[in-house]
């Protein structure tokens, strides 16, 4: 029936405020290198590339300190990063507190405790500047880390916006999209995401949306047109109508809305500035408000919106930051 792998070049949307001129700014610039207290690094891992994850053991700057006092190990998914990704960071500690003040590149964020770690994730967005950035942590005992990170540039694919017949004949032209996601869909999902609880609804790794993964729609692919340019921020997920589409994580619903781009939507709020956001559904089968577990059926996938054939278009919104959503939950199997 359907055309299982050539839905890539056709399916589109999903565009998540991603209407250039209305890019969200929320990235913030590099950060500079010699600001905040002098602190000694025990060893530069800067040069080492590797995405695995990888221990920094930063020394304490305070000299005083009792030697027998125990140096949390502070952790992080990567110490090089894309556009798009998404960095974990685990402190391990037994503190009762979850108020650790930490940074990332002058962007607070926020810790939540799991098992024996204090964790914290970080979306960084497809507009980051690329360059280091700190990642500055502060202990409620007084002891500070610093560390850099580096961001580099994502080279995304670029295509043309299609529009099929079908699609021009509902009214979807390539211009009513843009208009589209510039003044209707855009901003209610924007304003959707914007606030958020610094506590995590959830205390478990995050699952995928679908049994099975077929991506068939990467993250990032710039979509050009005469009437402007979009990015995609999230990944098309072959999915035939009628699918079973899981919550990917415990959280609550906090959307659930028809939108003339976007399909069927749906948004759950995961806490700690986490949103999971499943569009062109065909089915709701929440309601907003409703709190969700994590595999629960939330929805059937479907072609609703600006959709060539169906599937299920899903992003990730990070503190604002849209970000790879399949390497986000690969990232956060380290949790
Ligand atoms: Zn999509």
């Amino acid at each position: 029936m359907k055309n299982k792998g050539k839905l890539g070049f056709f399916c589109f949307v999903l565009i998540l405020g991603g209407v250039v001129l209305f890019a969200a700014k929320n990235e913030g610039g590099p950060a500079s290198l010699n600001s905040g207290p002098a602190i000694s690094q025990e060893k530069n891992l800067s040069q080492n590339s590797s995405v695995n994850l990888s221990q920094m053991k930063l020394s304490q700057n305070n000299l005083s300190q009792n030697s027998s006092v125990k140096v949390p190990e502070i952790v992080v998914s990567s110490e090089t990063l894309e556009q798009g990704d998404t960095l974990l960071v685990k402190i391990e500690t037994d503190a009762e507190t979850t108020e650790i003040n930490g940074n990332f590149g002058g962007q607070k964020i926020y810790f939540f405790r799991r098992g024996n770690f204090l964790a914290s994730v970080v979306g960084v967005g497809t507009k980051k500047e690329p360059g280091n950035y700190e990642l500055s942590i502060g202990l409620p005992d007084g002891a500070q880390y610093k560390k850099q990170i580096k961001v580099e540039k994502t080279a995304w694919r670029v295509r043309k916006l299609k529009v099929t017949k079908e699609l021009e004949e509902k009214g979807l032209t390539q211009t009513k999209i843009i208009e589209n996601l510039s003044l209707r869909d855009g901003p209610l999902v924007k304003a959707a995401v914007s606030s958020f609880s610094p506590e995590a609804y959830f205390d478990k790794p995050f699952i995928y949306p679908l049994k099975k993964i077929i991506d068939v729609g990467p993250f990032g692919d710039i979509r050009e047109s005469p009437s402007g340019t979009v990015q995609h921020l999230g990944a098309d997920l072959d999915a035939d109508t009628g699918t079973p589409v899981f919550s990917i994580n415990d959280g609550v619903v906090v959307f659930v809305k028809d939108l003339p781009t976007y399909g069927k939507t749906i948004i759950v709020d995961h806490g700690l500035g986490i949103f999971s956001l499943y569009l062109h559904l065909d089915e709701f089968k929440v309601k907003e408000s409703q709190k969700t577990n994590r595999g629960d059926i939330i929805a059937l996938s479907g072609n609703t919106g600006y959709s060539i054939g169906p599937h299920l278009h899903f992003s990730i919104k990070a503190q604002g930051a849209s970000v790879d959503p399949i390497k986000f939950i690969k990232t956060l199997t380290g949790l």
